[in-house]
C-alpha cells in the first residue's frame, strides 16, 4: 500500500472497508445454509486484497478465496488461522508451496486428484463442472472418480463446489439444471460439505444456499441483483483532481481528434484521470462526473492521463477540486452499462497508479 500524497496523484480510490463489513454481514444473513467467504482474488476486485481480507478477517470471516497460488501467498500470514483456497487450481509441481503455507487447492481434474492425494492428508476442494467448461471435473471424469473413491484417500475433502454460469439472471433455467447436476454428482461421491452460490447465487433462494457461499462482486458493491435495487452498500469512489480549467469561446473544441465542440463560451475542467488509469477511453463524450451531487458531463476524448469535463454551469469548480468519476452517484454498475462491459471490468481495470485511501475498519 503507498502512502498517499495528495498533491503527487491525478485522482485517488477511497475505499470504504465498512461497507465491505456490512456487505459481508448482509450476505451473511441471506446464507442460512452456512459461512459465507470473502473471494479477493484480482487483487480483492482491483481495491486491495491485504486491507479487505484484514477488514473481513476481524469482522469474523474465515474463509478466503483468490484465483492464483500467487495472490494465496501474499495474504497468507496475514489469516493464519483462516481457510485460504485457489481457485485456479493446482499446477503441475506446486504441491510444497501448498503444503508448506497451508493453502487449499480446489482441484478441478483428475491428474490434479491424483497429485495431490499423493502428497498424505491434505485438505482440498473438489470442485466440479455443470455447465461453465472452464475448471472443475467433466462428465467423463466425473464418472470415473464416482465409480473409484479410493482416488481420493488421503484427501480431507473440506468441501465439494461447482459455479454458476448465469446467476444473475434469475431466471435462466440453467441455474436449476446446474443445482440438479450437482446434486447428482455430489449423491454418489463421499459426503461432503458443498459450495454453490457467487454474489448473485446467494439472492436465488434457499436452493441454491450451501454449507459455504463464495461472493466476490457483492462485497465490493455491485449489483447482485441486476434489474432490481441493490442491496449492497457502496464501497468505491473514483476521485479526480481538476489540474486546469479553462475559457474557450463558442466553436472551440476539446481533445484529440476535436469530436466536441462548444457551442456556447464554456469552461472545461481537466482532470488528471485517463485510460491509462482505467477510465476507459470509450467513455469519451459519454459519461459524467459528479461535484457536490451534481453531474458535470464529461466532454471530449479520454485521453491517456486526462479527462475535459464541462464545468461552465459549476463555477465554483477551481484547479485542485475533486470530481467524483464513481461512486454513489454514478456506480460502477452505470458505467459498466455505458462502457459495454460489467462492474466486475470497471473496478478489476482500475489502474496501481491510483492511489488507495482506505476508510473505516
Ligand atoms: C469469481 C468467482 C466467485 C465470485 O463470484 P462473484 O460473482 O464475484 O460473487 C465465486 N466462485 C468462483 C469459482 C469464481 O471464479
Amino acid at each position: 500500500m503507498r502512502n498517499f500524497t495528495p498533491n503527487a496523484a491525478g485522482g485517488a480510490i477511497h475505499v470504504d472497508l465498512d461497507a465491505i463489513v456490512a456487505n459481508w454481514r448482509l450476505l451473511y444473513a441471506r446464507h442460512p445454509g452456512g459461512p459465507v467467504a470473502g473471494v479477493v482474488k484480482g487483487d480483492g476486485y482491483g481495491l486491495g486484497a491485504g486491507p479487505i481480507t484484514a477488514a473481513l478477517y476481524a469482522a469474523g470471516c474465515r474463509h478466503f478465496f483468490v484465483a492464483l497460488l500467487d495472490e494465496a501467498l501474499a495474504i497468507r500470514d496475514s489469516i493464519p488461522d483462516a481457510m485460504l483456497a485457489v481457485l485456479g487450481g493446482l499446477l503441475p509441481g506446486s504441491e510444497p508451496e501448498y503444503l508448506a503455507r497451508g493453502i487449499v487447492p480446489v482441484l478441478g481434474s483428475l491428474g490434479e486428484i491424483d497429485a495431490w492425494a499423493k502428497t498424505g492428508t491434505a485438505s482440498a476442494i473438489l470442485h466440479i463442472d455443470t455447465g461453465m467448461s472452464r475448471l472443475g471435473l467433466d462428465a467423463r471424469e466425473l464418472a470415473i472418480l464416482q465409480h473409484d473413491h479410493s482416488r481420493l484417500r488421503g484427501i480431507d475433502l473440506r468441501y465439494i463446489m461447482t459455479h454458476l454460469v448465469s446467476a444473475e439472471a434469475a431466471h435462466d433455467p440453467l441455474n436449476h439444471a446446474q443445482r440438479r447436476r450437482f446434486a447428482e454428482a455430489c449423491a454418489s461421491l463421499p459426503t461432503a460439505a458443498t459450495s454453490i452460490a457467487n454474489s448473485s447465487g446467494i439472492f436465488l433462494g434457499e436452493n441454491f444456499g450451501s454449507d459455504l457461499a463464495r461472493p466476490g462482486a457483492a462485497l465490493y458493491g455491485i449489483n447482485p441483483t441486476p434489474g432490481q435495487r441493490n442491496p449492497m452498500r457502496p464501497v468505491v469512489r473514483l476521485m479526480g483532481r481538476v489540474l486546469a480549467v479553462r475559457d474557450i469561446p463558442s466553436g472551440a473544441t476539446a481533445g484529440y481528434n476535436a469530436t466536441w465542440t462548444a457551442t456556447r463560451p464554456s469552461r472545461i475542467a481537466t482532470v488528471g484521470v485517463g485510460y491509462a488509469d482505467g477510465w476507459h477511453r470509450v467513455l469519451s463524450n459519454n459519461a459524467k462526473a459528479f461535484f457536490d451531487g451534481t453531474p458535470v458531463p464529461l466532454v471530449g476524448r479520454v485521453s491517456m492521463d486526462l479527462t475535459t469535463f464541462d464545468i461552465t454551469d459549476h463555477p465554483t469548480i477551481a484547479p485542485g477540486a475533486w470530481l467524483e468519476l464513481l461512486g454513489p452517484h454514478q456506480t460502477p454498475d452505470d458505467v459498466a452499462a455505458v462502457a459495454g462491459t460489467n462492474g466486475y471490468e470497471i473496478l478489476t481495470s482500475l489502474a496501481l497508479r491510483l492511489p488507495r485511501v482506505y476508510h473505516g475498519a
